[in-house]
């Protein structure tokens, strides 16, 4: 028996979920494919604001308002208290190769913290994505998706009208005949693997390894605290994505509101010669053996499951797409988790080809000579994402060279959200100011700037002031949250004080601007700057 449908999604994660359901809301008749099944375990969990905005757009776009529920971490808790979740109030940064230094004038040395939400309510979310994944395919079936999970294929061949496959599961073959696929297979295992397509390094971000695992008994961080605090902090930092910038890499940490902590590395390859080969246990508890406050935390913590590896983090497929099937962004690439990266490009991309189909586009090869377009556009802005998170790790060994740079990136994405937000979209149609050649042009020059200054051989004190002249120079034109690189302190708090005297920076009247921030719940007196002083 053949199954005829206009759209074959492969891979039944949140990217392809969410796709499979903007196809079926377009009117596509939709069959999604899984070769696991869920719940299952799953990394990449940590949303920002902008990943929360999009996931709006598209709950709006295409009809699916029930997504809607799940942007703000109180409306979450609130409507949907049995998936489970984390709470982030923002990007958390400590420098573990300056934690001794307990000075307070060298807070830019030790750590830096970005609010992204004014208070708990409104906040961002970690996704535990056993729940929220499997919750979604629920919803998909609902809308009525067609599901096989535990189904791998066996056979694939491509046709001028469309795309045809052969299924087996449970050891029993069917066949599938569709109008187009859309490969959301995470990785390198689905048409890169039936394609034997290779993948490339990336042009700026060393190559890395990664090891991660969920645990429970982790000790908070802020027990082993000793730096005395001025004032009060933006919000509590574990309450965040939180990063512990170690010699050659970084280490994350994501808290869940039911004890669970989300740990793993990222490890510049060529820095760790010694110990890539070895199993995910031996480089963790190696990396804790070098890092003292980190075994502190994790002395007692036990694992949920044996820790895991990925060889290689970041890649870019050589091509991501042909006449009749195309990749998700987060399968045609991906640079590194430090800034969250992953979700937004995943949900532009899935947001823009929800654009191209439905059955009356199909059916007259509409999408087909889209399809490239769509492509470039994703290189383009995983190409942007490279070099903004290669010029971090090409900073990361100077503290404060990396703190004060990614400022550029802190400012971008939210320019972006707040002129999306005030239906000006066409100020920020991409990710990272990518489809504005200006700006981007000018973004990669900036970080060819930072990365030259930091390499050259000023001393260490003019050069970090002309990296902050840099970007400074650089973020003005869009720093409309108050992300001041010359600021004598590196915590940066969530207030609408800096959006409204910045509002011409979008264009707005502060008006607008007063009537975007009631709508999104964050208003003056909205903020709760008040968290604990540790
Ligand atoms: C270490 C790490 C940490 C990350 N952290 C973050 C983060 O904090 N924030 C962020 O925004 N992004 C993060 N990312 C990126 C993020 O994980 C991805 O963007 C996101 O998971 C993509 O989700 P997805 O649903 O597209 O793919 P996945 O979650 O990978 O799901 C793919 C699904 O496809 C199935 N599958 C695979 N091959 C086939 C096949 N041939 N046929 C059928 N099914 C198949 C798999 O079983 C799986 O269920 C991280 C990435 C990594 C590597």
């Amino acid at each position: 028996m053949t199954i005829n449908v206009d759209v074959v999604v492969l891979g039944a994660g949140f990217g392809g979920t969410l796709t499979a359901m903007v196809a079926s809301r377009r009117g596509c008749s939709v069959l999604l494919i899984e070769k696991g099944y869920h719940p299952r375990i799953c990394i990449g969990e940590s949303t920002t604001p902008l990943t929360n905005l999009l996931l709006e757009e598209i709950a709006h776009d295409y009809d699916l308002p029930f997504l809607l529920d799940f942007t703000q971490w109180g409306r979450w808790k609130r409507k949907h208290p049995s998936l489970r979740v984390g709470l982030k109030r923002g990007f958390s940064f400590f420098n573990h190769q300056k934690l001794a230094e307990a000075d307070s004038k060298m807070a830019w040395n030790r750590e830096l913290i970005v609010a992204a939400s004014p208070n708990d309510n409104v906040a961002d979310t970690h996704w535990w994505r056993s729940d929220w994944d499997s919750y979604l395919v629920k919803q998909s079936m609902k809308l009525g998706v067609g599901y096989m999970d535990n189904t791998v294929i066996s056979n694939l061949a491509e046709h001028q009208d469309g795309i045809e496959l052969e299924l087996i599961r449970a050891g029993i073959k069917s066949q599938v005949k569709a109008r187009i696929l859309i490969d959301a297979s995470g990785g390198k295992t689905g048409m890169a693997e039936k394609l034997s397509l290779s993948q490339e390094k990336l042009r700026h971000t060393p190559e890395t390894l990664g090891v991660y695992g969920h645990f429970e008994h982790v000790k908070p961080w802020m027990d082993t605290q000793v730096e005395k605090r001025q004032r009060k902090l933006p919000y509590p930092p574990e309450n965040a994505a939180v990063h512990h910038i170690v010699e050659g890499g970084w280490i994350w940490c994501l808290r869940f509101d039911h004890g669970t902590v989300s740990a793993g590395a990222s490890l510049v390859t060529s820095k760790h010669e010694d110990i890539q080969h070895e199993s995910p246990e031996i480089i963790w508890q190696h990396l804790l053996r070098k890092h003292p406050r980190l075994a502190h935390m994790f002395a007692q913590a036990k694992t949920i499951y044996p820790l895991r590896k990925i060889p290689r983090i970041g890649y870019r497929m050589e091509r991501m797409h042909g006449d009749r099937w195309i990749m998700l962004p987060s399968v045609a690439g991906f640079v590194d988790p430090l800034l969250s990266t992953g979700f937004p490009l995943t949900l532009h991309g899935i947001k823009r080809l929800g654009r191209l189909i439905s059955p009356y586009q199909l059916a007259k090869n509409g999408p087909i000579h889209a399809l490239s377009n769509l492509a470039k556009i994703t290189f383009d802005e995983l190409a942007l994402s490279d070099e903004m998170i290669g010029t971090l790790f090409a900073t990361m060994n100077d503290f404060r060279h990396f703190a004060t740079a990614s400022l550029l990136y802190f400012s971008n994405v939210s320019f972006s959200e707040t002129s999306r937000r005030l239906g000006k979209a066409y100020l920020s149609p991409g990710f990272l100011c990518s489809g504005l050649p200006g700006q981007s042009l000018h973004l990669k020059n900036t970080l060819a700037t930072i990365r030259d200054l930091h390499a050259g051989n000023l001393p260490r004190d003019a050069k970090w002031g002309a990296i902050q002249q840099v970007v400074k120079d650089a973020v003005d034109p869009i720093n409309i949250v108050g992300l001041d690189p010359l600021s004598s302190s590196p915590w940066f708090y969530a207030n609408p004080e800096p959006l409204l005297k910045n509002a011409h920076k979008v264009r707005a009247s502060q008006e607008e601007i007063q009537g975007m921030l009631a709508r999104c719940g964050l208003s003056n007196g909205a903020t709760d700057a008040s968290a604990p002083m540790p």
